[in-house]
């Protein structure tokens, strides 16, 4: 039953896949669509990078997930690409308390996911709406559900709970902790070209447009700076990070904003856009002198720093500390100013290995290996599908008597 394997990766307004050539990690083909139900433009690419095709304008304007998805689909099929597609791994942001590992996804599964929307109602209904479609699409390829959740799930009741009474605990509310699969991935990664560093104390420090930070220990999450959704810990380019929820009580209380105001107040208007005035994306934010983009910078390292030092509480020291994500990955700027003075913690920045973005970054004597590691979570996807597949096709050996391969 070997083939091919897609990853898909379905966000608020994005959509991304990448298709795997059986037993292999490196993508053959990748595809792109940004603004979903607006002004949405869909691009594909081939290994190389060049373009297979590119949709945008009027053909496109208000397509949904699923149409989107279905162009893709067919623009796969039609280029013969589809025949020997044997799995679909999806991203998943939510798998609640129950899901710790990649699952195959049947009506039940489906259902028990639905289940957990109101826990990530920005992220989920998406997620499953891409499974929807890819099942309807592919009703004989195997679907597997990847969680953003799972990677924490092992967290130590402190790190797991707020501090309310026990019965929301009870009821699901908890720091569940999200980009779960890029902790993975990098963990991995770590695991791999510094096994003496992934089994001691590890911060990674995920910098996109959505940023966490997480500290790992052996390998394992035991804290992250994200807890029961995916606004709380470092500021973000549009959600706010750590609030202090009296300030949600006052936005409804005093200046009587509704639920959907508020929501998106701190999902789509605040982070570095709303501190800024100007823009969610870094670059831009660099690229100016304007004094309230500055700000906004200031602000983003400062929390970083600060959410630093309490992980490395947490871990009782720190061995590692890693960036990945866009911003972690590309803006030696932000990593310097993370570093910047941080000798006291371990840590020293060398700035010419920072500015030509090597993988290690620290200093030769520095006590903490400071490092970049560009994450990958449709690897991970990837992975978990391949090994979903092998399984499922030694159960069938199984079951019809033959011998599962090696
Ligand atoms: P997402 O969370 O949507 O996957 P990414 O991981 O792609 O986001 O990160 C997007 C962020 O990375 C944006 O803020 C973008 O400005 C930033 N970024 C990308 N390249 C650079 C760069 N060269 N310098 C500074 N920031 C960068």
């Amino acid at each position: 039953m070997k083939g091919s394997i897609l990853t898909l990766n379905a966000g608020s307004s994005s959509l991304k896949i990448a298709l795997f050539p059986p037993g292999d990690e490196s993508p053959i083909v990748t595809g792109s669509a940004e603004r979903i139900g607006g002004d949405c433009t869909l691009t594909i690419k081939d290994a190389s990078g060049a373009f297979i095709a590119e949709y945008k304008g009027d053909a496109m304007r208000g397509a949904t997930h699923e149409t989107v998805l279905r162009k893709l689909i067919h623009i796969l099929q039609q280029a013969g690409l589809a025949q020997n597609l044997v799995a679909i791994g999806h991203r998943v942001v939510h798998g609640g308390t129950d899901f710790v590992a990649p699952i195959l996804v049947d009506d039940a599964a489906l259902n028990q996911l639905v289940s957990l929307e109101p826990l990530a109602p920005l992220h989920q209904p998406h997620n499953l709406a891409g499974i929807r479609a890819a099942r309807s699409a592919f009703p004989d390829v195997l679907q597997i559900a990847c969680f953003d959740t799972a990677f924490h799930r092992n967290h130590p009741f402190v790190n797991d709970t707020f501090a309310l009474p026990l019965t929301l605990y009870a009821e699901g509310i908890r720091r569940y902790g999200f980009h779960g699969l890029s902790y993975e991935y990098v963990t991995q990664k770590l695991a791999a070209i510094r096994p003496e560093l992934h089994a001691g104390r590890v911060i990674i420090c995920h910098l996109g447009n959505g940023a966490s930070a997480c500290a790992i220990r052996d390998g394992q999450s035991i804290a992250s700076t994200m807890g029961f959704s995916a606004l709380d810990g470092l500021p973000m380019g549009t959600r706010c990070g750590q609030l202090d929820p009296g300030v949600i009580l006052y936005l409804l209380q005093q200046k009587k904003m509704n639920a959907d105001a508020i929501a998106d107040l701190l999902y789509n208007q605040s982070g570095l856009l709303g501190l800024s005035g100007l823009s969610n994306d870094m670059r831009v934010l660099e690229a100016t002198d304007d004094p309230a983009a500055k700000a906004a910078i200031d602000y983003f390292v400062f929390r970083i720093r600060r959410e630093i030092g309490g992980l490395a509480a947490s871990l009782g020291g720190l061995d590692a500390l890693i960036f990945c994500g866009g911003i972690g990955e590309n803006s030696c700027l932000i990593r310097a100013r993370v570093c910047d003075d941080m000798a006291w913690m371990g840590i020293a920045i060398d700035p010419q290995r920072n500015a030509a973005h090597e993988t290690i970054l620290s200093a030769p004597l520095s006590p903490v290996e400071v490092m970049m590691i560009p994450t990958q979570e449709d690897i991970v996807i990837a992975r978990a599908a391949n090994a979903m597949m092998e399984q499922v096709q030694a159960q069938r050996l199984r079951a019809i008597g033959g011998i599962p391969p090696l």
